[in-house]
């Protein structure tokens, strides 16, 4: 198969693993949400595609969890930025805030 196609064919499951992720984070199966964040970054290493940045917020690329506000991360609100904080292992992450809002705009 041409290369590009299986880039994005690569991308498309991606995507359908972080939906099924936050889906199951919904049913509370936070270790079900884990494995599919697991599976898409292989997935991205192994095709070398990148994760869509709306998804790349949601889990944290230190222990790999799927982050579920108010649950195993918390957000903070800095001059301009956006803090998310991993419960789980610690890890901090910020991202200008004015992604954040063009990014909820678009869902
Ligand atoms: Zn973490």
């Amino acid at each position: 198969m041409h290369k590009l196609a299986r880039k994005r064919i690569a991308e498309k499951r991606i995507k359908r693993l972080f939906k099924e992720a936050e889906k199951r984070a919904r049913q509370e199966r936070l270790e079900l949400s884990n494995r599919y964040v697991e599976i898409a970054r292989k997935i991205s290493m192994k095709y070398l595609v990148r994760i869509p940045k709306e998804f790349r917020m949601k889990y944290c690329k230190k222990c790999g969890s799927y982050l579920v506000p108010g649950k195993n991360c918390r957000i903070r609100l800095q001059k301009h930025k956006v803090v998310i904080t991993c419960l789980n292992c610690g890890e901090v992450k910020r991202y200008p805030y004015i992604r954040e809002i063009k990014e909820r705009r678009k869902i």
